[in-house]
């Protein structure tokens, strides 16, 4: 029926700008080993940049994971808010603004969490990284990124900076998390900030390829067999 392609169509809506950050915003220091990771990742000369594509949205298909788990689990049931949002992941390229948006309506994250989560490495992966790392002495060729897997920290492959605006299930507050990736990250409340998370990626110039719709499609459907939520590109399912 009309109605229901056109309550589909607003259902499956581009990526829209809503967030406005308010009030104070705090600076805090990345852990010395997150730093460590960070630099060697920023630097990287990996030839499969790409595969940042994947781990965000293994990172946004986990969060929606968890609000699964936790919309049936009965104990935190009154903690639901929105029981009936759509769980899925959304992707929008902008070539105009050289960025790549992914979006999750999953389990978000508090203040806290965005500090601990994203500024401390405990991801089994990023500590058997560092250790290769210090045992070749700081020499080691970045293709072990490849082979260790960095999660959320392959972003900044391309990135020259990322902004995470979240909110966690059950939270009225959401907050954006911003770094360039070199040292330090800045966390500020801000209103509009959808319940679950969405990561904007601001490309450096020469990884411009990652805003076009046709590349970034193509990687997806070379991962997308693992993803058990819908997934979205601009708007059309991927
Ligand atoms: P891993 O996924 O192996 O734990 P990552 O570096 O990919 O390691 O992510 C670190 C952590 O950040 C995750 O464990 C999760 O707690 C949090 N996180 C990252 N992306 C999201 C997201 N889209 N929604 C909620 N939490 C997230
Ligand atoms: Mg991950």
């Amino acid at each position: 029926t009309e109605t229901a392609t056109k309550s589909d169509e607003e259902y499956h809506t581009i990526i829209k700008d809503t967030e406005k950050p308010v009030g104070e915003s705090t600076k805090h220091d990345f852990q010395a080993e997150t730093r460590m990771l960070l630099d060697i990742v920023a630097r990287s000369l990996y030839s499969e940049k790409e595969v940042f594509v994947r781990e965000l949205i293994s990172n946004a298909s986990d969060a929606l994971e968890k609000f699964r788990y936790l919309s049936v689990s009965e104990s935190e049931s009154d903690k639901i808010v929105d029981k009936d949002r759509p769980l899925e992941i959304h992707i929008s390229t902008d070539k105009h603004n050289r960025t790549l948006t992914i979006q999750d309506t999953g389990i978000g994250m508090t203040k806290d969490e965005l500090i601990q989560n994203l500024g401390v490495i405990a991801k089994s992966g990023s500590k058997a990284f560092l250790e290769q790392l210090k045992s070749k002495q700081g020499t080691a060729d970045s293709s072990i990124i490849g082979q260790f897997g960095v999660g959320f920290y392959s972003a900044f492959m391309v990135a020259d900076r990322v902004d995470v605006y979240s909110r966690a299930v059950g939270e009225e507050q959401g907050y954006k998390w911003t770094s360039d990736g070199t040292g330090t990250y800045e966390i500020q409340p801000a209103e509009g900030v959808q319940p679950g998370t969405k990561i904007v990626i601001h490309l450096k110039s020469d990884c411009r390829e990652f805003a076009d719709d046709e590349t970034i499609r193509n990687i997806i459907n070379k991962y997308s067999n693992f993803v058990g939520s819908p997934l979205y590109l601009n708007g059309k399912k991927a």
